[in-house]
C-alpha cells in the first residue's frame, strides 16, 4: 500500500490560560487532545463536528501556523514538527488551504491577478509573463474567464470569490488541500456547483484533501473516509458509506439526525433519538471519562469515570464508546417496536 500523504499521531494543542501581574498559568484550554488522522494519496478525508470542537485549530496546526503541543505530523513519512524553516517553507507549497470566508481571505485592494500571483512571487518566481499565464490557466480551471484577473474581490459574487480562493490554492500545484468549510458560506444552490468543481479538480490534479465541515450532509458526496470530532477528540472514524449506513457513536447519530437530507432514507427510517441538547464542553474544563457523557442519554456512572477505549467495529471503522454494541441492539429493538 502507498505511503500516506499525511499521518497525524496523537496530536495535541493546549493553550495555557494566564492571569495576574506575574502572568501565572491558572488553567489550560485543551482544544485538540490526541487526534489521529491518515490521508492516503488521492483520498478525501472529511473531519466533521460542531463549531468550537477544535477543527479550525487543528487545521492551523497542520498548516504550521501554530505549533503542536504534542504529537507527530508526518508528510510522506517526514515529521514536519521537526523540520527547519526552509524545509517547512518547501512543504507549505505542497499543502494549501481553502478558507471558508472568501472575502477576508482575499486582500480587498488587490486585483484577482495580484492575489493569485502573490504566492508565486513569494516563492521566488520572477517571470511576469509566466505568472500571468499560470493565473489565467487557474482561473479557467475554476470556471472564470481571463478577464476576472483585472477585477477586485468586492465586484465578485460569493460563489465567484470562492472559485478564486480555490484557484489561489492551486497555483503552486499542491498535493494536499486543507479545506476549512469551503462551501458553508455559500447559498445552497451554489454549494453543489463548488463541491462538483472541487471533485473535478481533485481528479485532474490528483489531489488529496482534508475537508472540514459541520454537517454530514455536505461531505456525503465527497468523503472517502470520515472522522467525527467532538471536544478535541475523534469519537468515530469510518469509511464514508459505513458512517451513513452504520453510525455507532451516539454523537454521530445526532449529527446524522440533524442533517435532514440524510436522516431519512439511508437507514430506511429516521433515528428519532432522545438526545440531550446542550452546549459543547468548555475546553478549559473538559468532562471526566467519556467527553460526550454530559450530552449522552446512554451515559452511566462508568462513562463518567472511564475514558472509553477505541473499539474496532469492522475494517477501518473505529468508535470511542464502551456501550456502542448495547446501544445498537436497543436502537434496533426500538425500531422493531420491542419492549
Ligand atoms: Fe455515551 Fe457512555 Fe458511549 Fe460515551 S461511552 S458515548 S457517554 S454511552
Amino acid at each position: 500500500m502507498a505511503e500516506p500523504i499525511l499521518k497525524v499521531t496523537n496530536l495535541k494543542k493546549h493553550y495555557p490560560v494566564r492571569k495576574g501581574l506575574l502572568n501565572r498559568q491558572v488553567a489550560t484550554r485543551y482544544v485538540v487532545d490526541g487526534v489521529d488522522i491518515q490521508i492516503n494519496p488521492g483520498e478525501t478525508v472529511a473531519l466533521v463536528g460542531e463549531s468550537g470542537c477544535g477543527k479550525t485549530v487543528l487545521l492551523r496546526v497542520l498548516l504550521g501556523i501554530e505549533e503542536a503541543t504534542e504529537g507527530e505530523i508526518c508528510y510522506y513519512g517526514k515529521d514536519i514538527t521537526k523540520l527547519g524553516r526552509q524545509e517547512r517553507k518547501e512543504m507549505r507549497k505542497k499543502v494549501q488551504m481553502i478558507f471558508q470566508d472568501s472575502m477576508s481571505a482575499l486582500h480587498p485592494r488587490f486585483t484577482i491577478m495580484e492575489s493569485l500571483a502573490e504566492p508565486l512571487l513569494l516563492n521566488g518566481m520572477k517571470d511576469r509573463t509566466q505568472i500571468e499565464k499560470i493565473v489565467v490557466e487557474m482561473l479557467e480551471k475554476v470556471g472564470l474567464d481571463a478577464g476576472y484577473r483585472f477585477r477586485n474581490p468586492e465586484s465578485l459574487s460569493g460563489g465567484q470569490r470562492q472559485r478564486v480562493i480555490i484557484a489561489r490554492a492551486l497555483v503552486e500545484r499542491p498535493e494536499l488541500i486543507l479545506a476549512d468549510e469551503p462551501i458553508s458560506a455559500l447559498d445552497v444552490s451554489l454549494q453543489a456547483q463548488v463541491l462538483n468543481l472541487l471533485m473535478d479538480l481533485q481528479e485532474e490534479f490528483k489531489l488529496s484533501m482534508l475537508f472540514v465541515a459541520h454537517d454530514l450532509a455536505v461531505v456525503r458526496q465527497i468523503a472517502d473516509y470520515i472522522l467525527i470530532m467532538y471536544a478535541g477528540h475523534i469519537l468515530e472514524a469510518a469509511p464514508g458509506r459505513e458512517i451513513y449506513a452504520n453510525a455507532c457513536h451516539p454523537y454521530t447519530q445526532v449529527l446524522l439526525e440533524s442533517a435532514p437530507s440524510i436522516s431519512k432514507g439511508v437507514r430506511g427510517e429516521a433515528f428519532h433519538l432522545n438526545l440531550k441538547i446542550g452546549d459543547a464542553p468548555d475546553p478549559m474544563n473538559p468532562p471526566s471519562g467519556c467527553v460526550f457523557h454530559t450530552r449522552c442519554v446512554y451515559a452511566d456512572e462508568g462513562c463518567r469515570r472511564r475514558v472509553p477505549k477505541e473499539r474496532k467495529v469492522s475494517d477501518g471503522h473505529y468508535v470511542a464508546c464502551d456501550k456502542y454494541e448495547e446501544i445498537g441492539r436497543n436502537v434496533k429493538a426500538g425500531q422493531r417496536g420491542e419492549q
